[in-house]
């Protein structure tokens, strides 16, 4: 017999509203996420029961919890009177059947598609067919998870970032036969919860953890080729204005699930080599060197280990002739501050807007993608020097230069003094391709626009998630206005040369926009 969706029984909910806050909501999985999704829930008003196969894991999300609880009144965000009452409305069950009576159920169980699968559909026959049926999955598709069901129409992915009770975004993920209501109400829920809902096709990644991927993926590509960890951190955070460097973060997330997930990304992509896991990490994951939780990963903690510093320049002296050009939007930042030690520096014609700067012998130039060597090469001036993309240079703290093999160590020394004066610390790289900050960001553009082009989903959602869910300091397509399209176009033909690789091909999106002069994100 056929069945068709349209005569599908609809969520008992009205449609573009909240579900009402005396709906029970079952929490499956009590584990990291689910004991965040509980409190969540339970801060929203409604009863929750939260049930796990290992029934002391409810017992410690039930700690977990109170902990929150306890911090938020010591915070001054809840009173203890409120705080108790979040607490009692969270109840534990301790069976599945426990769950009969919620309407809106929340799996956060182990990341494995076939438990996944079966308890959804015990799930079916366990709840009324009208209850909406969320999965935290971060991997998996909505579609597969909900093939075979009877009313797949009310399974949607509801993708919490962790810790649940903080982060702010939740990626709204609509199968192929989720209906309307349920993604509506779903996604007045999570707002109705103090969440920022964001809509997403169910694709690999979804939003964030496909967009995330070049922040790792480049910097383990420069630690493969020779690059220091330590420094790499250090430029992204203090120039790129990144909350973490990548490396620390992956020590942070654990280097087997930042592994696994690279890996489910490449996998579910059909081995896109644009998503190639790293051989550099995958060692790391081997020898069991998983970051902080092992006490050793990228870098070593506890007690007697001794920390990686990045690659800092001494105090060089200041530049005797300095020539300095006018910048571009991007660049006049740092051009004031550079102009302000040097009030009788000779004006560059801008003929050139990557030509920053002269300081004796040192040519210095913003990275464009080549190497120092290869621009030097071209240009014909062997003591090039690059420097890498910051957030914002007149605010940054440091910036990070890299010369060419040709440089002599007097130019480099000369152009290390030119920042210096203006009160930046130096850290320098070896030469290599976009340097760390403008490859990484550029490459993040890239994946954002392949994103936004296969309309997995809008361009300004995506701003939203990459910052709400990775707390970046700009949106990918943010940076990209910032940057300037053409550039963010050169880096990646440059890069895309050098390599060979079909990783670096540029997005379509972005060559169209270039032809029709518009923005990536303009209509
Ligand atoms: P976790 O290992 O901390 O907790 C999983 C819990 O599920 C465990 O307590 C386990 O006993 C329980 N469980 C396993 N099978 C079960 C079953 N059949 N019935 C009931 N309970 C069962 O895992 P986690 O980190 O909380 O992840 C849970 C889900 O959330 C996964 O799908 C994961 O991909 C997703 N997620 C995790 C994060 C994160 O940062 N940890 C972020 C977003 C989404």
């Amino acid at each position: 017999m056929t069945r068709r969706l349209t005569t599908l029984p609809t969520p008992e909910f009205a449609a573009e509203q909240p579900i009402p806050p005396d709906t029970v909501i079952g929490v499956i999985g009590a584990g990291t996420m689910g004991a965040g999704i509980a409190e969540v829930a339970a801060c929203g008003g409604h009863p929750v029961k939260i049930f796990d196969s290992i029934p002391e894991a409810v017992t410690r999300a039930l700690e977990k919890v109170n902990r929150s609880l306890t911090k938020s009144v010591s915070k001054g965000r809840l009173t203890p009177g409120t705080a108790a009452e979040i607490e009692r409305r969270i109840a534990p069950v301790t069976s599945l059947f426990g769950l009969s009576d919620a309407g809106f159920v929340i799996e956060a169980v182990v990341e494995d598609l076939d438990t996944k699968k079966h308890l959804i559909q015990d799930l079916e026959n366990i709840l009324s067919k009208e209850s909406i049926i969320a999965t935290n999955t971060s991997s998996f598709s909505i579609t597969k998870l909900a093939a075979g069901l009877v009313y797949p129409n009310r399974v949607i992915g509801m993708h919490f970032f962790n810790p649940a009770q903080i982060m702010e975004l939740v990626e709204i993920v609509p199968g192929l036969a989720t209906d309307s209501a349920t993604l509506s109400i779903t996604s007045e829920t999570a707002r109705a919860w103090d969440k920022i809902p964001v809509q997403t096709k169910s694709t690999p990644g979804f939003i964030v953890n496909r967009v995330a991927r070049p922040f790792y993926a480049e910097a383990l590509r420069l630690a493969t080729e020779g690059s220091d960890p330590a420094t790499i951190d250090y430029v992204m955070r203090e120039a790129g204005q990144f909350p973490m460097g990548p490396f620390e973060l992956m020590d942070l997330i654990g280097n087997d699930v930042n592994f696994a997930v690279t890996k489910s990304v490449f996998d579910g992509f059909y081995q896109d080599p644009r998503f190639k896991p790293s051989l550099y990490q995958q060692a790391f994951v081997e020898a069991g060197f998983l970051g902080r939780k092992t006490g050793r990963g990228f870098y070593e903690y506890g007690e007697g280990s001794s920390k990686s510093e990045p690659a800092l320049e001494a105090q060089q002296s200041h530049p005797s002739e300095v020539w300095l050009s006018a910048g571009d939007s991007l660049t006049n930042g740092l051009l004031t501050r550079l102009r302000k030690p040097f009030p009788a520096a000779g004006r560059i014609a801008r003929a050139d807007a990557d030509l920053l700067a002269m300081a004796d012998q040192a040519i210095v130039r913003l990275t464009d993608g080549r190497t120092a060597s290869q621009v030097a090469s071209d240009e014909n001036q062997p003591h090039t020097v690059l420097l890498d993309l910051a957030y914002d240079y007149e605010a940054a703290k440091a910036i990070a230069l890299a010369p060419a093999r040709r440089c002599s160590q007097k130019a480099y020394q000369s152009a290390v003094g030119l920042f210096q004066a203006a009160g930046y610390q130096v850290a320098t790289f070896e030469d290599m391709p976009g340097l760390a900050a403008m490859r990484t960001v550029s490459m993040l553009i890239n994946e954002a626009a392949d994103t936004a082009l296969q309309k997995v989903a809008t361009c300004a959602d995506i701003d939203l998630a990459m910052q709400k869910g990775t707390r970046y300091p700009a949106g990918p397509f943010q940076w990209s206005r910032k940057i300037g399209l053409r550039r963010v176009h050169t880096i990646l033909q440059n890069l895309s040369a050098y390599y060979g690789e079909d990783r670096y091909r540029t997005s379509p999106l972005i060559k169209n926009s270039l032809w029709i002069g518009k923005q990536l994100d303009e209509p």
